[in-house]
């Protein structure tokens, strides 16, 4: 049996929907990026919504439209996707990692509140794996130290902290989901900026299209910009897949449930956990295994047995890049890099079936009798 570790769920309304574009010739700057961008600000309740490229492109511009520049510090979990932090470098700007939570893999509050310091211009903080950071603390936390606030919300779609909807402009200034395939909704490539602030908006809505002015003068070029800009194909999945959102998120909750119920009967593994505040929305699935097993070997007995699996995340200031560029040698965040030696994402999506969920769990309890000390 092969059991991939994601797959996008694509019907035919999605490709009617492409079919349809195709067949309109509009292929960029229509209808479908505007009808996309209005499903997701209604869904989550914002005022603007502006569609990119890429969940990358959504939080370059939100970081240049903040404002956050040469050697600004900005607050950052190293627990996260690269892009998290290389957004800040791209800007010139300094990540300053803080550890995390181990039971929620989001930024450990009061870390967070002992790496504030003069230079601290913001706190881009990210919903790991499809569980939001605590995001009303962090609110107030900003509030008091008059810092901006990201929300890397690229694998948190649909979920919420306290009723309210991760990437809400109660929490941040500006928030970002992306639309990878292995995300909960899918554009093939893309990502959107979400935010009640007018003037942010505005900007980002400049950015992403060459640094064009508003008032539609094609060749007037005001600012530094950039071609972030979503293509109609694209907005036309996300549409349906948007509409169908809720469906899916229900369907995952079911697979997590399964695995939950099943993976918890194995001695040495630890299954995720959901703070109570929260609905997660979930992204990926990430076991963690006790120190004393061989976390890559037990990877390897997996995936010669066709099941897709990886160590998820390796944190951030760990890759080489960073180490290169910044000296870290590990050691620096106990919590974070304690997860990057022990966790798995195992198979994770919306038809992954009980045989499937069988097969992994079976697989994983054999590797774990054959890879302890
Ligand atoms: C997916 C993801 C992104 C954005 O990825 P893109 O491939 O650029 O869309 C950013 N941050 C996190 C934490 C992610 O998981």
């Amino acid at each position: 049996m092969r059991v991939p570790l994601a797959l996008p769920d694509i019907g035919p309304e999605e490709i009617e929907a492409v079919v349809s574009v195709l067949k309109g010739h509009t292929l960029s700057m229509g209808p479908q990026v505007q009808e996309f961008e209005n499903r997701v600000a209604a869904f989550i309740g914002t005022k603007h919504a502006v569609a990119v490229n890429s969940g990358t492109s959504g939080l370059h511009l939100l970081v240049r439209a903040l404002g956050i520049g040469d050697d600004d510090e900005v607050i950052t979990p190293s627990w996260s996707f690269v892009a998290s932090s290389n957004v800040l470098l791209y800007e010139r700007a300094v990540p300053v990692f803080v550890d995390i939570d181990p039971e929620t893999y989001c930024l450990d509050l009061d870390q967070v509140r002992a790496a504030i310091g003069p230079k601290t211009k913001a706190i881009l903080s990210v919903d790991a794996f499809g569980h939001p950071a605590p995001l009303q603390e962090l609110r107030e936390l900003a509030g008091e130290f008059g810092l901006r606030i990201i929300e890397d919300s690229c694998e948190a779609l649909g979920a919420e902290y306290d009723g309210i909807k991760a990437g809400s402009g109660r929490f941040a200034d500006g928030a970002v989901f992306a639309f990878y395939p292995n995300k909960q909704i899918t554009t093939g490539e893309g990502g959107m900026i979400v935010t009640d602030r007018e003037e942010i908006a505005s900007l980002c809505w400049s950015l992403r299209n060459q640094g064009r002015s508003e008032d539609e003068l094609w060749l007037t070029h005001e600012r530094l910009g950039y071609n972030y800009r979503l293509d109609e194909l694209s907005a036309a999945l996300g549409c349906v897949q948007m509409g169908r959102l809720e469906e899916f998120l229900g369907l995952r909750e079911g697979v997590a449930q399964a695995y939950a119920t099943r993976l918890s009967r194995i001695n040495g593994l630890g299954i995720p956990k959901v703070s109570p505040r929260v609905r997660m929305s979930w992204f990926v699935y990430v076991i963690r295994l006790n120190p004393e097993i061989d976390r890559d070997a037990v990877i390897r007995y997996l995936i010669d047995r066709g099941i897709g699996c990886r160590p998820y995340f390796t944190p951030i200031h760990l890759q080489p890049y960073y180490r290169e560029r910044f000296g870290y040698r590990g050691g620096e965040l106990p919590q974070t890099e304690a997860a990057g030696r022990s966790t798995i994402a195992i198979p994770f999506h919306n038809r992954l079936s009980a045989e499937e969920i069988e097969y992994v769990a079976g697989n994983l309890e054999a590797a774990m009798a054959g890879c302890g000390d």
